[in-house]
């Protein structure tokens, strides 16, 4: 994938962003468990959420990739920052330019694509996740209504001031023996829809997560999204897009560990020379950045497969586990470089470690990924 030079100046300009306005803010956010909405509404003034869409939405006229490259640069200092960016365009704003109705993409795409607005995707379920399939949630039809009963559980972006909606996929009948599944877009004040207490993470502090309850929420028969009984093929579409942006955010994460501990260990002095001089510590950097460098070639690839119209669904499963993994071994090891500072909260590599390890578990596990690629070798899996 050649880095034309459209590609070169996003990067340059979301890096010096990253690192002058994210990365001061970010630990206060990590710290004090906060939305960061300046911040969001700042990457919104930059196009960052319209970057793959076209410019009668109000978006940037981009693609995917470039999306990822954007991500690499925030992973790299704030994975909360990151994510809440990729959910917003890749689970939030995506499925209903990709699917909507002309009117459902003039009422909210604008909103969304400027930043001023979030949605939230729902697929996963208490009792639902990798097997997504066995959503339990259900829409009945009622006059001109669907009516919503049912939970949905770690929802990204689902109960910020700003979030205006979250799409949901519903039971709304059987298609033979197998449940018909469907996608329905339901607005933030719609009565009976509540987004619970958000929840205490591990990491991703300054990300917002919520359960969501249905009671009898009602919205209108047009709030479908898509075709009727596509919900769950229309949202794993999606979900092979995002592999791509989530494993641009963990490159940037796993680079970001890298960055931080060429710096630390040069200035770093122990047994009266710097760190960086111990050929153990050299190495497990130089293994780092080994990580780092494969887990970018791994999305490239799978971003220049998929840009070309080519099958990019194996590729994008790649991508997404050996990014995540470059990413959890790096905090790990950029951890044990930075030594007792390394525990110490207001280090990078100490919030990267805590919060690197739902990348290996968000939009489809490690597991979930061999399965798709153990599959597309034809094995059963
Ligand atoms: C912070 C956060 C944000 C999230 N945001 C969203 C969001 O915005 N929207 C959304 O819909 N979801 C979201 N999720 C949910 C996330 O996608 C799921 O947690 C994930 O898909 C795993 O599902 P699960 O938690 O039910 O785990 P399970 O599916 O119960 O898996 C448990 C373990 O079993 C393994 N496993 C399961 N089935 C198999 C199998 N067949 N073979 C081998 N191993 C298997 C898994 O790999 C895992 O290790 C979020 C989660 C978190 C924590």
């Amino acid at each position: 994938m050649e880095l034309t030079q459209e590609y070169t100046d996003l990067v340059d300009s979301v890096r010096d962003f990253a690192q002058q306005v994210v990365a001061p803010v970010s630990a206060q956010h990590d710290r004090e468990k906060t939305f960061p909405y300046e911040v969001v509404a700042q990457m919104g003034q930059m196009g960052l959420f319209g970057l793959p869409f076209p410019e009668e939405y109000g978006g940037m006229g981009g693609d995917y990739f470039a999306l990822a490259l954007a991500l690499e640069e925030l992973g790299k200092v704030d994975q909360s920052v990151a994510i809440t960016l990729e959910a917003g365009v890749g689970l939030g704003a995506m499925p209903i330019y990709r699917f909507g109705t002309d009117e459902q993409k003039q009422r909210w795409l604008p909103d969304l694509l400027a930043g001023r607005a979030l949605a939230g995707f729902g697929l996963t379920e208490p009792g639902a996740g990798s097997d997504a399939g066995a959503t339990a949630t259900t829409a009945r039809e009622d006059g001109d209504s669907w009516v919503l009963n049912g939970a949905k559980q770690f929802i990204t972006n689902s109960g910020t001031d700003i979030t205006s909606l979250v799409t949901v996929t519903a039971v709304t009948g059987a298609a033979g023996d197998r449940k018909e599944i469907s996608t329905i877009i339901v607005p933030s004040d719609t009565p009976g829809f509540v987004a619970e207490p958000a929840y205490d993470k591990v990491g991703w502090h300054a990300s917002d997560t919520h359960p969501l309850s249905f009671s009898d929420a009602r919205v209108p028969r047009e709030n479908l999204l898509g075709e009727r009984g596509r919900g769950y093929a229309n949202f794993l579409s999606i979900l092979d897009e995002g592999r791509i942006a989530i494993a641009g955010l963990a490159t940037g994460v796993a680079q970001g560990c890298v960055d931080a501990c060429v710096q630390y260990a040069r200035e770093r002095k122990s047994f009266g020379k710097p760190i960086a001089e111990y050929q153990s510590v050299s190495f497990a950097i130089a293994r780092m950045e080994a990580r780092a460098h494969v887990a970018r070639m791994a999305y490239y690839d799978a971003a220049a497969k998929m840009l070309a119209g080519k099958p990019f669904k194996k590729e994008a499963s790649i991508a997404k586990m050996v990014s995540s993994e470059a990413a959890m071994d790096n905090a790990r090891m950029g951890t044990q470089i930075h030594g007792g500072y390394g525990f110490m909260n207001e280090y990078l590599v100490s919030r990267h470690y805590r919060d690197s390890k739902i990348l290996e578990i968000g939009e489809g596990t490690t597991e979930v990924q061999l399965m798709l690629i153990a599959r597309a070798l034809g094995l059963p899996a």
